[in-house]
């Protein structure tokens, strides 16, 4: 961040080709609007796992018994697993504890569920970047 903020051509070069979260964490300006988009982005184990996207993989929101079968018959009954974890995924920005009076809140709405759930085992944590996230948030927010 900081050869970002001091190094003209480093920045000219990162504005080409980079990708760095934490730089583009402070780059966010529009609100979250979207929740968990899940079978935009559907995972599917070695196994025949199907997960409802690429980091949520808990096993009791997953559909097992896929490989050789009809992908569809996956997605439908994935379906309603996916549609109740996506309320849950709704309620988070207001039920993780950290959040209250975090300048990103508009933006990162309380981050991934999936990596809460990897991280820390529960849908309802903060991910396991919101520290780091935090910080940065507070830096570039000048009223905070
Ligand atoms: S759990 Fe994370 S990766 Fe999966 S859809 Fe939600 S925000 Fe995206
Ligand atoms: S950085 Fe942490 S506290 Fe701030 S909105 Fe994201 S999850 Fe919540």
């Amino acid at each position: 961040m900081h050869r970002y903020d001091t190094d003209p051509r480093f920045r000219a070069l990162y504005e080409k080709i980079g990708n760095v979260a934490s730089l583009e964490w402070r780059k966010e300006d529009a609100p979250r609007s979207e929740c968990c988009t899940f079978v935009e982005n559907p995972y599917l184990t070695p196994d025949g796992r199907l997960y409802p996207c690429v980091l949520c993989h808990a096993d009791d929101y997953s559909v097992p018994g896929g490989l050789g079968k009809d992908l569809a018959t996956a997605f439908a009954k994935g379906a309603p697993l996916w549609s109740s974890l996506l309320q849950t995924s709704l309620g988070r920005t207001d039920k993780i504890a950290e959040c209250p009076g975090c300048p990103g809140k508009p933006v990162c709405a309380g981050g991934c569920m999936g990596r809460a759930w990897g991280s820390r085992g529960d849908f309802m944590a903060a991910e396991d970047r919101c520290e780091l996230r935090r910080d940065i948030y507070r830096q570039s927010s000048p009223a905070f």
